[in-house]
This record gives C-alpha cells, sequence and structure tokens, in this order.
C-alpha cells in the first residue's frame, strides 16, 4: 500500500525523523488564520508532483486562497487532491540530499540508497552521473551502525554526519516496525535547524497488513476506499463453457488446478480466483459470482491452500452462502494449510465433503460433472 505523503510524515514522526511544521486542508476555506510564507502540496498518489505544479511556494497573505483553489481544482496525472498539505515556508533550504530504505531484490537484504544532489531531478541525476548515487547493504544483525552512517554521509559529501546517521537510523526503524517495502526521503532538506525531511515516501507491503489492521483500516479510509471495496477487488472471474466451476485462493492454484481438470478430461465451466490475503466475505462474493454465472456448471470445486488465509474463513463464507442460497450442484473442497482442521469440521457438519488429495478432489469433482 502506498501512502500519501502526509500519511507517511506521520510514520516518520513516530520514529524521530524531523518533519515540517504543517496544516492537512480538505478545502481552501480550511485555510483559515495560515500565515505566509506558505508551501502549499497536493496530497496525491503520483510522484513528480513538483514538476506538475502540485507545489506552491505562496510567499504573499493575499495569494493562499487563490493557490488552494487552483490545486484543489487542478488534475495531477490523472489524479485530483482531495487534501493539500500546507507546510510553514520560512525554512532556508541549504541543500537538497536523497535517501531511501528498501529491499535489493535479488538478496531480499535491507539496503540504503543515498545522493548528495537530491530534488526532483533525482530520476535524471540517476541516469546521467550513477556514481553520485550511493547503495550500501544494512546488516540485519547490526542495523544501522554509526559507521555505515559514516560510510555513507562521506560518499555524499554530507557534513551533518551525527544528524544524518540519526535520519537512517529513523528509516530504519519504520522500515522493519511497519513491514515497509520502500521509505524515501527526497527531498532531505539541510537547513539551519538541521536535517528536515521536506517529502515522504512509505510503500507498506500488504502481506503484512493482519500485523497493522488498525493502521492499514485508517490509512485506507483516510484514502477514501473502504476496505471491503479493496478487498472485493482482488476477485477475478472468468466465464467459460465447461461444466466443473472453479474457486481458488490463488492464481498459481487456479491454473494448476485448471490444467488438472483438463487432464482428467474435464472443461471448466468458470475459473474464479481470490487473489491476495481474503476473508469470509470475500469467499461469499466469490461462490455468489460463481453461482450467478449462467454457465454450464455441474459441479463446484473449491481450490484452497491456507497460507495467509485462514481456512475456517474459507469455510465460513462457503457455508454462508450455502444457507443463503439453495443450489443442487455437489460441491467438492481441498483444502489444506492454516485452520485446516477447523475448516473441514465446519464444512463435513453442513454435509460438504472436503478431500485431501488435490488429484482425488479434481477426479471426483469432474465424475460428478459428467454423472450429472
Ligand atoms: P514531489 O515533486 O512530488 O517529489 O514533491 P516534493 O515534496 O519533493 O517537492 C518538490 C520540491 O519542492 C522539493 O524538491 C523542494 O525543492 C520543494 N519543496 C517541497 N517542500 C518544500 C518546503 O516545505 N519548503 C520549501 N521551501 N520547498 C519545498
Ligand atoms: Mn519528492
Amino acid at each position: 500500500m502506498k501512502l500519501m505523503e502526509f500519511q507517511g510524515q506521520k510514520l516518520f514522526a513516530q520514529c524521530g525523523i524531523k518533519i515540517p511544521v504543517g496544516k492537512l486542508l480538505s478545502s481552501a476555506q480550511a485555510a483559515g488564520d495560515l500565515q505566509a510564507p506558505l508551501v502549499l502540496k497536493a496530497q496525491v498518489m503520483t510522484g513528480g508532483r513538483g514538476k506538475a505544479g502540485g507545489i506552491r511556494l505562496v510567499g504573499n497573505q493575499s495569494e493562499i486562497t487563490g493557490q488552494l483553489n487552483e490545486l484543489f481544482s487542478m488534475t495531477i496525472k490523472g489524479e485530483k487532491a482531495a487534501y493539500v498539505l500546507a507546510v510553514e515556508g520560512g525554512t532556508e533550504i541549504q541543500r537538497e540530499l536523497y535517501l531511501c530504505v528498501t529491499t535489493r531484490g535479488s538478496k531480499g537484504q535491507p539496503i540504503v540508497i543515498a545522493s548528495g544532489t537530491g530534488g526532483i531531478e533525482i530520476e535524471n541525476i540517476a541516469k546521467a552521473d550513477p556514481a553520485k548515487i550511493v547503495v550500501e547493504d544494512i546488516d540485519p544483525e547490526t542495523g544501522v551502525t554509526s559507521y555505515l552512517s559514516r560510510r555513507i554521509a562521506d560518499k555524499m559529501g554530507c557534513g551533518e554526519i551525527n544528524e544524518l546517521h540519526q535520519v537512517i537510523t529513523g528509516l530504519y526503524e519504520l522500515f522493519v516496525r511497519f513491514d515497509a517495502k520502500l521509505v524515501e526521503i527526497n527531498p532531505l532538506a539541510v537547513t539551519p535547524n538541521g536535517l528536515i525531511a521536506l517529502d515522504a515516501k512509505v510503500v507498506l507491503d500488504d502481506n503484512a497488513r493482519y500485523r497493522h489492521a488498525k493502521l492499514f483500516d485508517e490509512l485506507e479510509r483516510e484514502q477514501g476506499e473502504s476496505a471491503e471495496r479493496h478487498r472485493e477487488d482482488t476477485i477475478t472471474f472468468v466465464g467459460l463453457k465447461g461444466d466443473v466451476a472453479l474457486i481458488s485462493d490463488g492464481a498459481g492454484t487456479g491454473m494448476l488446478s485448471l490444467d488438472m481438470v483438463h487432464a482428467e478430461g474435464g472443461e471448466l465451466a468458470s475459473f474464479c480466483e481470490l487473489g491476495g490475503v481474503t476473508n469470509a466475505d470475500v469467499m461469499y462474493t466469490a461462490m455468489k459470482e460463481t453461482m450467478d454465472y449462467q454457465g454450464g456448471a455441474k459441479c463446484l470445486l473449491v481450490v484452497l491452500i491456507g497460507g495467509f488465509n485462514r481456512m475456517d474463513h474459507m469455510a465460513e463464507g462457503i457455508l454462508r452462502y450455502k444457507a443463503e442460497h439453495d443450489f443442487s450442484i455437489p460441491v467438492v473442497v481441498r483444502m489444506c494449510g492454516t485452520m485446516e482442521e477447523t475448516g473441514k469440521e465446519m464444512l463435513s457438519a453442513a454435509e460438504i465433503s472436503t478431500i485431501d488429495d488435490l488429484g482425488e478432489a479434481v477426479e471426483q469433482a469432474v465424475r460428478l460433472a459428467k454423472e450429472a
């Protein structure tokens, strides 16, 4: 999940990274008694706001309302801002640095990416002069050591070694504590008051949602999309012409099952994949989409592998749908993994058969469809 700047800032503050004093506005009228000089920043998901006109330096009190109206009405790379962040604009920026903590794809190891020449041209600098970009591994055993920070500061040509160490430590703390995939400050401004994060970019790992459920819900609410809608979006449904309807909880599992149904001489009536980390409501919706499809389904095959998904939740979704809708076709369920025993008990109490062996489950589903 990608956060907006003001959301990233809140996490920055919790990890001791200095951010500018600011106020979040949801309309031009909300400006109230804000005093120029100000920097007004459109809160949109896309980067490159500065170049797209989404950042306004307002020196004159009389311009505040006009500039806010413009920011609220403009579209930035297809996105309209629901919020504008107003921050104090008086700070003297002596230099703009770039700092980022993320993982190195190949090794999955945390790294720091840094540059002594941050700002809105960072992508061009990275291309034109890659030597200006510093990349250093962080050893998870030791975390960010002062000598690592010293080496980074040295390569960046940054004299504020102790303060830089504090910022890198804060970024890494955020990265670990909130299960982030990426945290980035561009620019990290060198000012007479020290290093201040003038922008905040944070991407959290959706797979860690269960560890930060409250935070994710709150962030999603702020971003104006209900958690429910977000979850429903993960379902993929394809109507087909065969007689075995398939529901699986992942694309890979679905493809495998499809191949196995084929190898058994069957054809899919529909393909439905839950996608990502799901719950009983998503399973219920998948059942509904599958049963609502006016295809030739004569048997429903459900293949679930519980990694993050809980099998008791999946069973709950199936059973809730069954209790509310009277459908006649047989259901064959193969479930394994998290809370498997509970899920199987729930289903067998409702006379839905579960088969542990995937090959047998597929065979039975194809046979039941042919016999019907
Ligand atoms: P981005 O273009 O979406 O990355 O937006 P940023 O927040 O990074 O802003 C772009 C540029 O605007 C920065 O590189 C700064 O030069 C400038 N800027 C951003 N925030 C402030 C601020 O609070 N004060 C001042 N003086 N300049 C800012
Ligand atoms: Mn930026």
